[in-house]
């Protein structure tokens, strides 16, 4: 006789990015290992991969995860691990100064639902003059995957990959090879340029400030905790 088998239950968020609500169920032992075996390894696209594919087994609304922006992904993912392992968060922080005399690290205790997606989402159709503009979309997990956002020939790589179209009074023009959009963007002034790396670098992101007492030296303390490995250690 086949095992009886539990049904999981389900909750409902929204996608940051497009407010769009969905359905998810928490992780199982076998999402659990995915996400250990990828830790384990150490390489940043392996836990990329662990948490798409979370992400798929979970999320039971049909939705297309390639168009997941990053920190969409990275909320989603806390969210559901809320639910799976638990609301709280123990990490040990240190000094916001570095060089602090005092190097205690200081245990604290954040709950996943006080976490936010912060920040007001940028225009997506950048005008560049009177009549051209560009339309862009947040990066996504594929495009920052093989890229660092650091390096600024990066960084064009990445906005290459993430227009969408560009448009000018009586066109939209969405047919273009990578090459052609390199070229394109090469041709831009540095100020019309400037107007397009703003829209990602003003992205909304995953943020969360913790404030504590340090009980060794008593001094008050604050950090900003950014993106998804901030809270995971
Ligand atoms: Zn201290």
């Amino acid at each position: 006789m086949a095992l009886p088998s539990l049904s999981a239950p389900e909750f409902l968020t929204k996608v940051p990015s497009t407010g769009e609500e969905i359905k998810y169920r928490p992780f199982l032992v076998k999402e659990e290992k995915i996400l250990l075996m990828a830790l384990e390894g150490n390489d940043q696209g392996e836990i990329t991969n662990a948490i798409m594919k979370i992400l798929g087994n979970c999320i039971l609304s049909d939705i297309d995860l390639k168009k997941l922006a990053t920190f969409d992904v990275e909320y989603l993912f806390l969210k559901l691990r809320g639910k799976s392992v638990g609301e709280v968060v123990e990490l040990k922080i240190g000094h916001s100064d570095p060089e602090s005399a005092c190097q205690h690290r200081t245990e604290i205790e954040i709950n996943i639902d006080d976490i936010a997606v912060v920040g007001d989402k940028p225009n997506d159709k950048i005008q560049l003059d009177d009549s051209i503009g560009v339309k862009v979309r947040f990066a996504g997990m594929d495009d920052i995957s093989s890229v660092d956002t650091n390096s600024s020939s990066d960084l064009f790589k990445l906005i290459t990959n993430c227009v969408e179209y560009v448009y000018d009074e009586e066109n939209v023009y969405g047919e273009f090879s990578k090459q052609e959009m390199e070229k394109w963007l090469e041709q831009l002034s540095s100020e019309q340029f400037a107007k397009i790396t703003d829209f990602f670098n003003n992205a909304p992101k995953l943020q969360h400030v913790v404030k504590w007492k340090c009980p060794e030296c008593g001094k008050e303390d604050e950090i900003t905790l950014e993106g998804l490995a901030a809270f995971f250690t």
